[in-house]
């Protein structure tokens, strides 16, 4: 039988793993240390909003570019739960999405035009996602002429979805449908908003990826959760209720730190991916026994559980 990991991560991926601005892993040290890390037997779970073509593209290819062994157990959970697939023996297995949990077409058609009509200089709509409807802030615009023009198209796209009879909701506020219920939100964030599914969220991905790795292998003994965002708390919250040992690595804390009854560890003087590099590079050498400490040089435990399950042993089991 196989060993039991010494530990699994599940990782958001804009933000920590690929750059917000060039939306690419752009940080070499990235792949070396999950290459290193798939190959010392950590399973990986990519959970994202993004699509599946952009996991092959962006992350799983680049992986195999650098190396990933091919016994690794890596899954990727994209659309926030409603889609998936895994990487087998140096291949990306077949799609499987969840017909259940997407927007209706006509979502995909009132959203498409008003940024054909109104928003076309600042952002695109993402025709390779299935379940949910992103529209994407353009690379060749700035951060500052995006944000300007997001609050105008988020509510642009509500009073469409809302004139459609589609109950949904936005920043707290809710229109409800004919029957009083609201099935689909709308979901901004720094370089994008969706429209999607109310089902779907980081939790239902983490859920997936329990699911996933309890297919092919022997559960992780902790779990990392790693992201960028509030949002990216419900990975940890979910494998918390489970029983599961869990710390949650926010690489940009920007809103504060929300109190957890588990351990957060947060990067002291860098942001984002290279956060996220500086943090995968430290695992990996934890786990080669070339570090006693998670913490320290450069992160900081922080909340209520941070004197909890965060000094015990590193070293992978002995076989
Ligand atoms: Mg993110």
């Amino acid at each position: 039988m196989s060993p039991v990991p010494p530990l699994g991560l599940l990782l958001d991926v804009d933000g920590p793993v690929a750059s917000p601005a060039t939306r690419s892993v752009s940080r070499p040290g990235i792949l070396a240390a999950l290459v290193e890390l798939a190959g010392a037997g950590v399973p990986l779970v990519f959970n994202t909003g993004r699509s599946d073509t952009f996991l092959r593209e962006q992350v799983v290819a680049p992986l195999l570019a650098a190396g990933l062994p091919g016994t690794a157990r890596v899954h990727a959970v994209c659309e926030k739960g409603a889609v998936r697939f895994s990487v087998r023996q140096g291949r990306a297995t077949e799609v499987v999405a969840d017909s259940s949990l997407a927007v209706p077409r006509e979502v995909h058609e009132l959203v498409g035009g008003i940024v054909a009509a109104r928003y076309a200089d600042t952002m695109f709509v993402d025709t390779t996602k299935r379940a949910m409807v992103s529209v994407e802030q353009r690379v060749d615009v700035p951060a500052s002429r995006y944000a300007a023009a997001q609050g105008p198209f988020e509510e642009e796209v509500l009073a469409a979805c809302a004139a459609a009879g589609l109950g949904v909701g936005l920043r707290g506020r809710e229109v409800p449908d004919a029957q009083g219920r609201v099935p689909y939100r709308i979901d901004p964030t720094v370089i994008a908003v969706d429209v999607e599914s109310v089902l779907l969220g980081k939790d239902r991905g983490a859920e997936r990826a329990l699911e996933l790795l309890a297919a092919d292998g022997e559960l992780p003994a902790r779990w990392r959760t790693v992201g960028d965002s509030r949002t990216d708390y419900a990975m940890a919250d979910l494998l918390h209720s489970r029983g599961l040992s869990v710390a949650h690595v926010d690489v940009r804390p920007g809103e504060g730190v929300p109190s957890r009854d588990y351990p957060v560890l947060v990067p002291e003087g860098a942001v984002e991916d290279e956060a996220g590099e500086a943090y995968l590079v430290r695992v990996a050498a934890l786990l080669r026994g070339e570090r006693a400490e998670e913490a320290g040089g450069g992160f900081a435990w922080w909340g209520s559980g941070a004197s909890r399950g965060v000094a015990e042993s590193w070293a992978p089991p002995r076989a």
